[in-house]
């Protein structure tokens, strides 16, 4: 049974149904990292919600089709690459790792689709021909632009004027030569950047501007319209906006129905930059002394909507709170009365109740964390008072279970403490790989389990492993 789900949509300003095209399944699209750095707890504040909408949206019934790209081509990178005297793949693979690394750091599920923007030239450069040929572009300065006089809907999801904005008109700032200081580049011709980040067009050779990536990208993989795209509040103005210009544009069919924008991080109610000394990695937090759990328990349980002072006293209530949960899920193995499942099967069902009503309720994930710390109260009266019995305390246990799936988090370490039959096949193909000396096969095998959180630890004559909390 599918309940519904109401979000809010940037498109609209309101709350509205998230009304899948293709029911129950959500395509859904969200803004991934640049890597030309480590991401930083900011990026996976959108990552981490990203994660729990997904996980919540099966709780409630939906299937989820969800991509979240890679951008390992653009300025910066390009810039950095050069610098460091390698190449894109060379630059680029180490922040690759250290983005899957940070998310099985933190629980997060790898999405259906991880597409990088390098392997997607030809669905950029079809993209750009289809725009062509439907009047939006003009060449100027060496680029392809897009051209928003061509696009009447430009600003709808911003709110932005643009009818203010005349074509020829100029902010003082820019040196091109564009009919419109907001036309934006789809399309840079060959320059004196290295070879390597140059892709041959039919129109020329070149490199994609940074927005036509995420355009190719969605709709490759979701189709021309779907359901929900998200990403940082800080995207909505330009990039989400020349998203759909872009896609709409080449299609002319609407693009995303449902916007979904994430505030801002703040570190301690202060915005994050290097020059403050407030810039925070996730191994920058976790050598601090602060667990992957704490972490996602702050960055989960904040509404998306709200900007989220992130702090190490705030990390600090996370640990009390989870331990509370986690506590009481020992103290349900030690019941011993026998009987019906009693008290406890309200409380369960109590809890369910809200818990639902409340992620469906534009995902609000502090609401439901308040119905798993109800249910927790409940039980523990239930506990102290003898009145727990056995079947009872299997109850909360399935109840807390089910709210898991969506956080990831409530369950105590020691739950999940043995392979499923998927890991296990993989371990033992890494150990047969290696009796036979395939180091390569060994190794594919290991980086498939790193990848699910399974680290695995060569001693002398045996391989232990342990799961990444
Ligand atoms: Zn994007």
């Amino acid at each position: 049974m599918t309940m519904q789900m109401r979000l809010f949509n940037t498109l609209t300003s309101r709350v509205e149904p998230l009304e899948p095209i293709s029911p129950p399944e959500i395509r859904m699209y969200a803004c991934g990292l640049t890597v030309y750095n480590r991401g930083h707890v900011g990026n996976y504040r959108t990552i981490v919600t990203t994660d729990v909408l997904r996980r919540a949206l099966r709780y409630l019934g939906f299937r989820v089709k969800g991509v979240l790209n890679i951008t390992d081509v653009d300025d910066r990178i390009i810039q950095q690459a050069v610098t460091a005297d390698q190449d894109l793949q060379g630059f680029t693979r180490p922040w690759i790792e250290a983005l899957e690394e940070d998310m099985t750091t933190l629980g997060i599920e790898r999405p259906e689709f991880m597409p990088r923007a390098t392997e997607h030239l030809p669905e950029m450069i079809d993209l750009i021909a289809r725009l062509t040929a439907r009047g939006h572009t003009y060449e100027a300065d060496g680029s392809i632009y897009f051209r928003i006089a061509s696009f009447p809907e430009y600003g709808r999801l911003s709110g932005l004027d643009v009818k203010g904005i005349k074509a020829g008109a100029r902010v003082d700032t820019d040196k091109y030569d564009k009919e419109n200081a907001r036309d934006f580049v789809l399309w840079k011709f060959k320059s004196d950047e290295p070879e390597w980040a140059q892709w041959d067009a039919p129109f020329g050779r070149g490199r994609p501007g940074w927005h036509i990536e995420c355009s190719a990208m969605s709709m490759k993989y979701l189709g021309q319209t779907f359901d929900l795209h998200i990403g940082g509040e800080d995207l909505i103005f330009p990039h989400h906006e020349n998203e759909i210009a872009q896609s709409s544009g080449a299609t002319g069919e609407p693009f995303v129905r449902h916007w979904m924008h994430v505030k801002h991080l703040l570190i301690d109610d202060e915005t994050m930059s290097k020059s403050k000394g407030n810039f925070f990695t996730i191994p920058d937090i976790l050598e601090r002394g602060h667990s992957p759990d704490s972490i996602r328990y702050l960055l989960a349980g904040s509404h998306y909507r709200k900007p989220l002072s992130f702090g190490f006293e705030g990390l600090e209530q996370s640990v009390a709170a989870l331990e509370r949960i986690w506590g009481l899920v020992q103290r349900l193995d030690e019941t011993q009365g026998d009987g019906p499942e009693g008290e406890a099967r309200k409380a369960c069902t109590d809890a369910e109740t809200t818990f639902r009503e409340a992620l469906a309720d534009d995902l609000n994930t502090p609401e439901a964390l308040a119905a798993v710390h109800g249910l927790v109260s409940r039980a523990n009266a239930l506990l102290a008072e003898g009145e727990l019995t056995r079947s009872g305390a299997g109850a909360v246990r399935s109840t807390l279970k089910g709210m898991d799936s969506v956080f990831g988090v409530l369950l105590p370490k020691e739950a999940a403490d043995q392979l499923s039959a998927e890991e296990q096949a993989l371990f033992d193909e890494r150990q047969e790989a290696r009796r036979q000396r395939e180091f390569a096969r060994a190794d594919e095998a290991r980086a498939r389990l790193e990848a699910m959180g399974i680290v695995l630890e060569d001693t002398r004559g045996a391989t232990r492993w342990r799961r990444r909390r």
